[in-house]
């Protein structure tokens, strides 16, 4: 194996599909779960899995554990993301559990206590931070998405990879690498997206919906918090927020403003870009980095995780104090 694939471990990839098919030709009931505040990646992943289980005959539940669910926008008319089940809903007794995209056990928010109830956890990710949870592990630290590695177990699962699945796994592979322009995008995700084009994924439609297309609150919302970034010269820090009461105001959830934080690091001068949003559990912090400095390890170091160029904290404390503590780690050589 080469690339990506050099980073799993084959027996764990063999052990997943053997559990995957036989729990679905057993007609088996499969929770999936994706990381809370899901993104293209996240749902795509977990969606495409889905549709695949059910076509070999398992009973498959996708969820996320918040309340309320709410799909964000672009993502509302997924294959399959009608069968999503609030996590309070989820029946009593199920088989076997398959988390997508989280990268440790507390991004999976309510789904997080399950893990504990002995049921068989295969882990899907691909973040270089995971906690190492679960018991069939497939972390892909170079897969650029981990959509890319849901493909390969859906491939060896035995299903055909047609218009529908293709457009889930092509939603999460665009988004994560950023329209294919990101470092994380290499050859491996050109192929793939080649190869979704040619299975039916309409590209065109779902690069107009994802990048092209926001609601005139979030035009407006935008627009805010572009007027106030603000600039730290000395760590090329450009940062903005917006809180709680200006996306009411504007009929805006914190998880519609995914592409500020890369408008935000667009700054000419600004090494990193931060972006700081109230969210109903706290101030959720968004990080981009061009390169130079890894946003992973600051991330991680105040209590999230992520990518060395695109990570993410969730802090009790709003922007000033989120700055400072970034400043600091900027500053100590983080
Ligand atoms: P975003 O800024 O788009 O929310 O997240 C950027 C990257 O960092 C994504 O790969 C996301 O999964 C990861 N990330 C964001 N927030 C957290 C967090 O609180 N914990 C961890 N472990 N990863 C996070
Ligand atoms: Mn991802």
């Amino acid at each position: 194996m080469t690339g990506w694939r050099s980073d799993l471990d084959p027996g764990a990839l063999e052990e997943a599909v053997t559990r995957l098919r036989e729990a679905a030709h057993a007609g088996e009931t499969v929770v999936l779960a994706c990381h809370v505040s899901p993104d293209g990646d996240a749902l795509g992943a977990m969606l495409a899995l889905h549709l695949a289980l059910v076509e070999l005959g398992a009973v498959s539940i996708p969820t996320w554990g918040e309340e309320p669910l709410r799909v964000p926008a672009p993502y509302a008319d997924l294959p399959g993301v009608d069968d999503v089940v609030a996590t309070a809903d989820l029946p009593q007794g199920f088989d076997l559990l398959v988390t997508l995209d989280a990268a440790s056990e507390g991004r999976l928010g309510t789904v997080a206590p399950l893990l504990a109830g002995g049921v068989p956890t295969i882990v899907v990710d691909h973040h270089p931070t995971n906690t190492g949870f679960g018991d069939v592990r497939l972390v892909a630290p170079s897969a650029a998405a981990t959509v890319t590695v849901v493909e390969e177990l859906v491939r060896r699962m035995g299903v055909h990879v047609g218009r529908e699945i293709a457009t889930c796994l092509y939603v999460g592979l665009v988004t994560d690498t950023g329209r294919f322009s990101h470092a994380n995008t290499d050859r491996a995700a050109m192929e793939l997206g080649g190869r979704l084009m040619e299975a039916g994924a309409p590209h065109e439609e779902l690069g107009r919906r994802l990048f092209e297309t926001r609601s005139l609150g979030e035009l407006q919302v935008l627009g805010l918090a572009l007027s106030r970034v603000e600039l730290v010269g000395d760590v090329a820090l450009a940062h903005t927020y917006v809180d709680a009461d200006e996306l009411a105001e504007h009929g805006v959830g914190e998880d519609q403003l995914e592409g500020l934080v890369d408008l935000v690091r667009g700054v000419d001068v600004a090494e990193v870009a931060m972006v700081v949003k109230e969210a109903w559990d706290g101030w959720r912090v968004s990080m981009r980095s061009k390169g130079r400095v890894d946003v992973g390890a600051i991330a991680e170091s105040l209590g999230g995780g992520g990518h060395a160029q695109a990570a993410g904290f969730t802090a009790a404390q709003g922007p000033p104090g989120v700055v400072d503590d970034v400043l600091a780690c900027l500053r100590g050589g983080g």
